[in-house]
Parts: structure tokens; C-alpha cells; sequence
């Protein structure tokens, strides 16, 4: 008999990526292709639905024509996605009124600072978990019934459905044109009432989007439908959103198990269990995943500046050629490294959200060098991490024994090893830096029977551990350090904002 397999379609911001997994959780093959961002305005960021469809396809079929594969070894497909990024089409045609809005689109904040006023922020949080933001799909939604033509009509019709990239793959996909979303994915539209598990139809009211335009939310993982290849139904099996996803790929399945992506931004989510908990310090509440009957839910807190200040250092200060060199010259100084580098560029996210923040270099003497100011860059990305994990061990009352890594900052060793000692507990990193998509892989595999939770975990090997070795005199004298940088960096564009300059 020929060998089996599960696929995972990692559909990204920038890439469509395949994965195929062997039925012992290895990955024996990658097929990306990139495809356009659209920039139209200022703040605006659109992706073609047609062509998401078209490059997660063809990084399909080339998986599947690469490694000489039948369509009947693939036993699953998992879906895994950009989060948030919203697409309204026609039901009847399949044709989209307007480009995907993707999660980092800001057109709509406007609207939401309309929705805080009308007082819904609490009513927000209380239902979605959520605060109020541009990011999420809600005023997406509702910017392209108001701003297309014919688009309120139509949808008044029932004419048109909306979805998050999970629903307009399986739509397309399946042959029965199924209009599904998991429940990770619908806990970040903003319309989704996360306790009750079901649409909210008075944030579809207030938000005056047609509940009749909603897919059908479900566990993430179970049968989404099948993808017919050469006549040959492949079913989808699991579907999350990446960070979500990612949590699962890493085998956070208990309460206070926590994952942190370091990649542009930082992303960390920690597993609080079959109950949510409602963050008092700025975190969001979302559903982890539904399985087996059961739905997880999950802390987050993102971190706006992470890798991207190591990118800075790179292309505006020109300090190296590229990011990993940042970690050779970070070890070349001193270790009482008395510099701090606040890189709140675009303002602090949580647990601080202060969008009148700035960015500053502290603790500079006549000997500060290219090599100090890498280091406390390297050390920022620690300190935020330990600020939101802070915040989410207070929220959820639990302590966190380990912290599981990954992306493409989490390869550098200088840094996981001072995040260990910064948060004072053992960082995993595992062999497989692929997350996101295993954890794709891992739902279909789990829904079809193939592996257990306990499975899933063994899958993986560790690559290697960072084990806390600083002394605790010395880790919070460092940390207080970086919270009265912090604390200058705060409102400073304050006074600013009177005379427009922001
Ligand atoms: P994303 O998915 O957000 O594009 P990746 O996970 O690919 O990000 O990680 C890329 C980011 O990580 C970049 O911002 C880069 O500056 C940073 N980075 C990559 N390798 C290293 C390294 N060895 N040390 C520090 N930062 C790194």
C-alpha cells in the first residue's frame, strides 16, 4: 500500500504554503507561492480573494505533483489562515463585491471610535472578548455594504455571504459549497459571542450587517467537506486561525500552557480551558478551539514590535547585514549592558495601550555602541514578552512553568536564553519551527482518528531548552529598568497632539 499523508494549507498573509505531513507528524514537503498585496490608500491593505483561491491551489497540486503523490494518500486536509481578513461575496455567483480587507487594514477606524461612542465597548467585550478595533472582520464587513455599489441591496436580498479566509477557501473548495468557519476563526469577527458559541444577533443589528450573510461556526475539527481532486473527495478535517493553530501545533492542550511567536510583532496566547477569562489588563479573550464537544479558550496579547525592531537596527540604523548577526554582536558586549531600547514605534499594545508612546534609547554614555543598543533591542523583545505574560498569569491566576517558542526571532539564542532568565521559567523550543501548519495538520489528524492529543505532543522533539540562570536580585533590577523606560516613553506624543503633529 502507498504511503499516507495529511496536508496542511497554511494560507498567510504573504504566502499560500502546503505541508505535507506523514501519519508520524514529520514533514516531508513545502510548496509556497506568494501573491499581491494592495496598498489603495494610506492604511489600507487588500489581497484579491480570487488569487489567495488560485496560489493555495497550485502550492497544493505542485505539493502533490512534486512528491508524485495520488490524491487518495492524502487521508486529511487542515485549514489554517490569516486571521480577521474578511471577504463578502455573492452566493449565487461565487464572485466577491470588493478585494479581501486584511486584518492590518485601518479604513474602518473611524467607525470604531463611532461604535466606542455609542457606548458598546463593554457589551463588545462582555460577548466577543474583544476590544473594539479595525482589525477585526466586524467593520469590514460592514465598510463594504456601505461603500460598494449595490452591495446594501444585494445583501438586503440575501444575496451575499461573508467570510474570514477559512470560509472562503472551504466555500471554493468543496463541492457542495459549504459556508463553514471554526470557531477560532469566528472569535475574531467581532460578531461572535464566544460563551454561547453562537452569532450574536444584536452586534449584527447595532453593526447593521444581515445576519442571513453569517456561516455556519463549528468545532475546529470534524468533516468542513471535501476537495475533489481528480475526482478523488479529499475531506477537510481541521480548521483554526494561525495563532490558534499554532497553540495547538505546540501541544498547549492544559490550562496555563502558553506559546509566543516571535516574528514581526509578537504574538502569545495562553490555553485557560473550557471557561473563559475576561482580561482586566488590555488582553483579548478568544476561543482557542472546539474539540471533541469541548471549546478551549485562550489569553492573547500582541506585541506590535518584535522581530521588526531587530529589522530596524538592519535597514534604517545599518547596524548588520542581517538578523541573525544581531546575536554575535549582542554577546560582544559586557552583560551589565546599562542601555534600554523602548521600541514602541507605533505606540505600546498591551498591557499598556498607549498609542501616544514613542520609541527612545536610554542609559547612553560616551561609550554606548552599535553592540549595546543591538543587545537592549534584543532585550525589548524579552521585556515586552515578559510584560504580557505578566498581565496573563494575573488574569488567569495560574503561573507559568514553560513557554513554548517559535518563529523566525525565537532562532536566536541570546535572546531565548535572556527571556528565560527574564521570566524565570524553562523556554522550549522544539526541532520543527512549522507551528502553525503542524497544528493545521494535527486538528484534521486528531478529527480523523490518527493521532491523540498525547500523539500530537510526541510528534514533537525538542530542539533545545533555555533553563533560567539569572539571579533574582539581577533579573529585577533589569526589570525595573525597563519599566521606568517604559514609563518615559509614555503619552510623549501627548502635547504633540494639540498641534497636529501626530
Ligand atoms: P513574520 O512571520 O512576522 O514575517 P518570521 O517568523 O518570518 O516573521 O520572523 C522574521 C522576523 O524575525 C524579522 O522581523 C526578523 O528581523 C526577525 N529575526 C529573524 N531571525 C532573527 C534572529 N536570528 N535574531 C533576531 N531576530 C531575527
Amino acid at each position: 500500500m502507498k504511503e499516507e499523508f495529511i496536508v496542511a494549507l497554511d494560507q498567510g498573509t504573504t504566502t499560500s504554503r502546503a505541508l505535507l505531513v506523514d501519519l508520524n507528524g514529520r514533514i516531508k514537503g513545502m510548496q509556497q507561492r506568494p501573491f499581491r498585496q494592495h496598498f489603495p490608500k494610506p492604511g489600507w491593505v487588500e489581497h484579491d480573494p480570487e488569487e489567495i483561491l488560485t496560489s493555495q491551489m497550485e502550492a497544493f497540486t505542485d505539493l502533490l505533483k512534486t512528491h508524485h503523490l495520488q490524491p487518495q494518500q492524502i487521508r486529511a486536509i487542515g485549514i489554517t489562515n490569516q486571521r480577521e481578513t474578511t471577504v463578502v461575496w455573492n452566493r449565487h455567483t461565487g464572485k466577491p463585491l470588493y478585494n479581501a480587507i486584511v486584518w492590518q487594514d485601518k479604513r474602518t477606524a473611524a467607525l470604531c471610535e463611532d461604535l466606542r461612542e455609542q457606548g458598546l465597548t463593554e457589551q463588545i467585550s462582555e460577548r466577543t472578548g474583544l476590544v473594539i478595533d479595525s482589525y477585526f472582520s466586524a467593520t469590514k464587513i460592514r465598510w463594504i455594504l456601505d461603500n460598494v455599489p449595490d452591495a446594501r441591496t444585494l445583501a438586503d436580498n440575501g444575496d451575499l455571504i461573508f467570510g474570514t479566509i477559512d470560509t472562503w477557501l472551504i466555500w471554493n473548495f468543496s463541492k457542495e459549497r459549504n459556508h463553514l468557519t471554526d470557531y477560532s476563526n469566528a472569535s475574531r469577527t467581532m460578531l461572535f459571542d464566544i460563551k454561547k458559541l453562537s452569532w450574536d444577533a444584536y452586534l449584527f443589528d447595532r453593526l447593521d450587517i444581515p445576519l442571513s450573510m453569517a456561516p455556519k461556526a463549528m468545532p475546529s475539527a470534524g468533516l468542513f467537506g471535501h476537495l475533489v481532486i481528480d475526482e478523488h473527495p479529499i475531506p477537510i478535517m481541521g480548521v483554526a486561525g494561525d495563532q490558534q493553530a499554532a497553540l495547538f501545533g505546540q501541544g498547549c492542550f492544559e490550562i496555563g500552557d502558553s506559546k509566543n511567536t516571535y516574528g514581526t510583532g509578537c504574538f502569545m496566547l495562553m490555553n485557560t480551558g473550557k471557561e473563559p477569562k475576561w482580561s482586566s489588563n488590555g488582553l483579548l479573550t478568544t476561543i482557542a478551539w472546539g474539540l471533541d464537544n469541548e471549546v478551549y479558550y485562550a489569553l492573547e496579547g500582541s506585541i506590535f514590535i518584535a522581530g521588526a525592531a531587530v529589522q530596524w537596527l538592519r535597514d534604517e540604523l545599518q547596524f548588520f547585514e542581517e538578523a541573525p548577526d544581531s546575536e554575535a554582536i549582542a554577546l560582544s558586549t559586557a552583560k551589565d549592558n546599562p542601555v534600554y531600547v523602548v521600541p514602541a514605534f507605533s505606540g505600546l499594545g498591551a498591557p499598556y495601550w498607549d498609542m501616544y508612546a514613542r520609541g527612545a534609547i536610554f542609559g547612553l554614555s560616551r561609550d554606548t555602541g552599535i553592540a549595546h543598543i543591538t543587545r537592549a533591542t534584543l532585550d525589548s523583545l524579552a521585556y515586552q514578552t515578559k510584560d504580557v505574560l505578566d498581565a496573563m498569569q494575573r488574569d488567569a491566576g495560574t503561573q507559568l512553568t514553560q513557554l513554548k517558542v517559535d518563529g523566525g526571532a525565537s532562532a536566536n539564542n541570546y535572546l531565548m536564553q535572556f527571556q528565560a532568565d527574564m521570566l524565570d521559567c524553562e523556554v522550549i523550543r522544539y526541532k520543527s519551527v512549522e507551528s502553525t501548519a503542524m497544528g493545521a495538520a494535527a486538528l484534521a489528524a486528531v478529527a480523523m482518528g490518527i493521532w491523540d492529543l498525547e500523539q500530537v505532543k510526541e510528534n514533537k522533539s525538542i530542539e533545545q531548552v533555555f533553563a533560567p540562570a539569572m539571579n533574582p536580585n539581577e533579573r529585577s533590577s533589569k526589570y525595573l529598568g525597563w519599566q521606568e523606560a517604559v514609563a518615559r516613553t509614555r503619552n510623549w506624543m501627548a502635547p504633540m497632539k494639540k498641534t497636529e503633529h501626530l
